[in-house]
């Protein structure tokens, strides 16, 4: 391997370089072990495409793992969904699907296997006991007064356990470490505890469950699991990670590596986060198109590559940073440029009459679909008398550098002719309803416009023609000036964080449009068909990104 390769391997490739050269492993095993307790984000995303993608870079394995080993809060729903965005993302876990719940037995076994070491003890104290015995990070903690219970006792309290003959709370197992460890995780913790759920996957077999840091090493030591990635906040539990599977004596252990969480910037990302404003209404449900669950993204029309594109962008390290949505933004458009016809939409209606063309008319302007990528071919436009343009497009009194329609300006209409502003109409309240030109039978796009040269081009649909439509648009859920929360801890709502257009007109090859079909609408950005409340006879839209950004790509480091 050569010199400039390494450099831009990322902390996590360089350890499993060292660890394949030096015979640690063979090969290499990932997984992804998302909690069924909810929907993915945007974070979760970076993590299955790391844990994938290293998989893949090594021709190795990756697991999709349930850790569903806390039945209070897990449920099927999210089982589901989290297999669809995963699949979605273009992680393809093959047939290496697993549930830890299905390793219940062996947990069970290696707990037995503690005791009988002398390295693991059933506990009396109550749960506040055992917080007050804890210690803190400046004092060391306190020994339990049944730590010194024998083998025999234990192994008899322990089954007991299983077969539920205490209540509730009443009893806990302890792995026996260390009560004077600097590392607080390390003070004789919880390995198992006594609680009557019903669980999803085991129904009532168990009353006893095993807590989170015992049950996972052993997740990915029976799987194979060789490179254990989570996120840094579990840096400090790495060496009870270690001791469990080091007194379980598992040949091939996998070993544990921490990275920093994915942030955005003013958005809400941690799953019991956005599960708030799903259970509070604040959003409709967990597709929201304003939020960065995986499902609320590809409703919103965010593709599975631009969401690799991104967290290609952002990089593994191990320092918590925040990235900015325009970053995620800038990823879609890069990925619809090229992708997506380019088509006329207008999203605020206006008349516009040509009074000159004659009446009975009607042109079927040939219209390529993507300038930039001629591959993609060409659409028809019909083009006639009236039509409808942007609002905004016309002003009665412009400002200075306007170069859109004003009475006596010319502008271009985008792949049809020159057209010159004669006047236009008012109602009673002093809006213009109709805007009247004529156009110049002599400047039809592709003819060179005989010469002449006008400074504005707007787009247009044929007013008989066009397809009425519902479009969405959307602005960050918080205010951004003023970040998530308020002083009292409330988020601080964007009221404008969604606004809908009732009746936009698109030119009729829109027509087709099917569920999550995207769109470039020129001049104004992506748009993609809602999947949820689009039918084909009342199209809605979601603005997946504007056109305009002032976001730069950051210098690579
Ligand atoms: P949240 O913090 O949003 O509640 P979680 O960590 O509780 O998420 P899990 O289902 O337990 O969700 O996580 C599955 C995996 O996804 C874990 O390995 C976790 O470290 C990783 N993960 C969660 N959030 C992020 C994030 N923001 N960036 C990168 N990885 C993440
Ligand atoms: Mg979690």
């Amino acid at each position: 391997m050569d010199n400039t390769e390494m450099v831009s391997k990322n902390f996590i490739e360089q350890i499993i370089d060292k660890d394949l050269e030096e015979g640690k492993y063979d090969t290499i095993c990932t997984r992804f072990p998302p909690e069924p307790n909810g929907y993915l984000h945007i974070g979760h995303a970076k993590s299955i495409l790391l844990n994938y993608g290293l998989s893949q870079e090594y021709n190795g394995q990756f697991n999709l793992r349930f850790d569903d080993t806390n039945p209070t809060k897990e449920k099927t729903e999210f089982v589901d969904s989290i297999k669809a965005d995963v699949a979605w993302l273009g992680a393809d876990w093959k047939d290496h699907l697993y549930f830890a719940s299905d390793y219940f037995d062996q947990m069970y076994e290696g707990a037995v296997k503690l005791i009988k070491k002398g390295k693991a003890f059933v506990c009396d104290l109550t749960a506040e006991e055992i917080r007050a015995y804890r210690g803190t990070l400046t004092e060391p903690g306190k020994e339990s007064p049944y730590r010194n219970r024998s083998i025999e006792e234990n192994l008899d309290l322990f089954e007991r356990m299983k077969n539920g003959e205490f209540p509730d709370g009443s009893k806990v197992l302890r792995a026996k470490i260390d009560m004077a460890s600097p590392n607080i995780n390390m003070r004789d913790p919880v390995i198992y505890r006594v609680a009557r759920f019903h669980h999803h996957n085991t129904g009532d077999k168990w009353c006893i469950y095993p807590m989170y840091d015992f049950a996972h090493p052993i997740e990915d030591a029976i799987e194979g699991v060789t490179h254990s990635i989570c996120t840094l906040e579990f840096e400090d539990h790495r060496p009870l990670y270690d001791w469990v599977v080091r007194e379980l004596e598992y040949v091939h252990p996998p070993k544990q590596i921490e990275f920093a969480k994915l942030y955005l910037t003013n958005v809400i990302t941690g799953k019991r986060y956005i599960k708030k404003l799903v259970e509070e209404n604040i959003v409709d449900g967990w597709d929201d198109p304003r939020l960065v669950s995986i499902a609320a993204l590809r409703r919103r029309g965010f593709t599975p590559e631009s969401i690799q594109m991104f967290v290609k962008l952002c990089g593994v390290s191990k320092a918590n940073s925040s990235v900015d949505y325009a970053m995620l933004e800038y990823c879609i458009r890069e990925d619809l440029k090229m992708k997506r016809p380019r088509m006329m939409a207008v999203l605020d209606p206006i008349k516009l009459v040509i009074d000159n063309y004659p009446e009975d008319q009607t042109e079927i302007l040939d219209v390529a679909n993507n300038l930039e990528n001629e591959e993609m071919g060409s659409r028809k436009v019909p083009f006639g008398r009236e039509l409808y343009i942007e609002r905004e497009d016309f002003m009665e009194v412009p400002p200075r550098k306007y170069f859109r329609l004003f009475p006596g300006n010319e502008v271009r209409l985008m792949h049809a002719y020159f057209v010159k502003c004669t006047g236009f109409e008012k109602d009673e309240n002093g809006n213009v309803t109709v805007v009247h030109a004529t156009y110049d039978p002599e400047t039809k796009a592709g003819s060179g416009f005989n010469g002449r040269k006008v400074k504005g081009t707007i787009h247009w649909v044929p007013a008989k023609e066009a397809v009425s439509a519902e479009v969405r648009l959307y602005e960050n859920l918080v205010d951004e000036e003023k970040g998530v929360y308020n002083e009292d801890g409330s988020l601080n709502l964007n009221p404008n964080s969604r606004t809908i257009l009732k009746d936009c007109k698109l030119e009729p090859s829109f027509g087709d449009a099917k569920p999550y079909d995207s769109y470039q609408f020129v001049r104004s950005g992506y748009y993609c068909v809602d999947a949820k409340d689009s039918r084909p006879d009342a199209l809605v839209f979601n603005r997946i990104v504007s056109m305009k950004s002032s976001f730069k790509l950051p210098k690579p480091e």
